[in-house]
């Protein structure tokens, strides 16, 4: 692992180049891209002593009992589109770390950062077999979930795969760790501070053309939201659209035509709703990529909890705004949608901090911190929707769910002889 950190750092453009031509997002976004998931790398190196199993001695006379941390054989995992590096590098090094092999299924519409990091995990060393990637779509993944020497999956994605791959692969007896959709709240409190706060709204909510599971993609102003909902326009309305090669881009296209389709559809559900388009980025061209699939900041204000646009998560670079009159009425809407991945709250009161910390029904939580994912030492905690399984991915819970536990009871003592044989069950209390 020390290796491959070395040749990632090596092949850093070689990768982000190869994410933003596939992918569409800018390069820096696809350096981001590979330093996150780096990271991860960084942790498998130093991730000997989560593996370090118990001891008990002597837990009766002469006997002593300790667990041992073992891999579980063959892994698979399964990824999305949006972060080709990031995603494969949550799982691979933690699993062959942990002693396994693994089968790694990128996404067919952006697999080639994953083929240059299995080369450069042979190139580090790891042994021929030990790290396997195999391509396609439905069919693979269901042979993947059905195969019998596959013992765990994990899986990034959507709802609709996740679930599938998650009923599927535990009904033949498999391990899963399924992290799914999202739609992240942030909640602005009337006292936050106003530069700061405007500037992550907008970082957040268009960064990587909303195609980040953490993307914050829902804003609730606790009180007047007028002044913050133009300047949050004037803000998004700077930002460049551009191919994601060119220098000035702020932001990329959207993945297919297929994405921005149902984006645009979304959006027009909203407005159909009553929702108010304060800025529409639908109809933008970019000159030179004419055919290209861009959809522009996109703001919606007057948002309600039952408007199509709010249950479904958009993954577009468009931010919807509600409005509510308390901070408990605005944690009452974020606890009521069916997602947990992350939420934010925008403040400069502890005390308001510190109740959203405790009421919020979410797995990742900001304190003026819009994308509050962890390094990973701590592992990737989205709840509800967002995640189905028992151990998340990374930190002492991925090796967790990469091993499993063996325990073992030994006994060294000179028996007596001559003691007969006892039926009795052993236990180690007196009658
Ligand atoms: P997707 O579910 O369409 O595809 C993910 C993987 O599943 C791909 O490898 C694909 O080939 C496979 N797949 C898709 N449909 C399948 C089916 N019916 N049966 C079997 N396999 C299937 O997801 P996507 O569009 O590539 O990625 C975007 C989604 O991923 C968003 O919902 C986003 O929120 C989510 N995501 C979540 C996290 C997280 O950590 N919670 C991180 C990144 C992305």
């Amino acid at each position: 692992m020390l290796k491959l950190q070395e040749l990632i750092r090596r092949d850093m453009d070689k990768l982000a180049i190869s994410i933003t031509t596939e992918q569409g997002k800018t390069l820096k976004d696809a350096q981001g891209d590979v330093f996150r998931g780096l990271e991860v790398v960084e942790h498998a190196c130093g991730m000997a002593s989560l593996q370090l199993g118990e001891f008990a001695s002597n837990v009766s006379h002469g006997i002593d009992t300790y667990s041992i941390r073992e891999p579980l054989g063959v892994c698979a995992g399964i990824c999305p589109f949006n972060f080709p590096a990031m995603i494969p590098l949550w799982m691979f090094p933690v699993a062959v770390t942990c002693g396994n092999t693994f089968v790694l299924k990128p996404s067919e519409k952006d697999p080639g950062a994953s083929m240059i990091l299995a080369e450069l995990a042979m190139e580090a060393g790891l042994p021929s077999g030990v790290l396997n990637v195999v391509h396609g779509t439905h069919d693979i993944v269901n042979a993947i979930c059905d195969d019998e020497d596959v013992k765990a999956i994990s899986f990034v994605g959507s709802n609709t795969a996740g679930m599938h791959i998650y009923s599927r692969a535990s009904a033949k007896g498999k391990r899963v760790q399924s992290n799914m959709g999202a739609k992240n709240h942030g909640i602005v409190m009337p006292d936050a501070s106003t530069d700061a706060t405007l500037n992550a709204l907008v970082a957040a909510g268009f960064g990587a053309a909303g195609q980040r599971c953490m993307a914050l993609s829902t804003v609730v102003f606790v009180g007047d939201p007028k002044e913050w909902e133009n300047e949050l326009v004037k803000r998004a309305k700077t930002l460049k659209v551009n191919a994601g090669t060119e220098p000035d881009a702020d932001l990329g296209p959207v993945i297919s035509k297929q994405a921005k389709d149902r984006v645009c559809r979304l959006i027009q559900s909203g407005v159909e709703s009553g929702a108010r388009l304060l800025l529409d980025g639908r109809d933008i061209v970019v000159p030179g990529y004419e055919q290209g699939n861009f959809v522009g900041p996109t703001i919606l204000s007057g948002v309600t909890e039952d408007m199509e646009c709010y249950k479904e998560e958009i993954f577009g670079p468009v931010l919807l705004c509600m409005q509510a009159d308390s901070l408990e009425e605005a944690i009452n809407i974020v606890n009521r949608n069916k997602y947990g991945n992350g939420a934010a709250i925008f403040t400069s009161s502890g005390v308001a901090a510190r109740k959203f910390q405790t009421d919020i029904e979410a797995g990742q939580v900001g304190i003026n911190v819009p994308i509050p994912v962890p390094l990973p030492f701590f592992s990737f905690t989205g709840s509800k929707a967002s995640f189905a399984g028992d151990l998340n991915f990374y930190g002492k819970a991925g090796v967790n769910f990469y091993t499993q536990i063996k325990t073992v009871t030994q006994q060294w003592k000179d028996l007596p002889g001559g003691s007969g044989v006892s039926l009795a069950m052993p236990t180690s209390q007196k009658c």
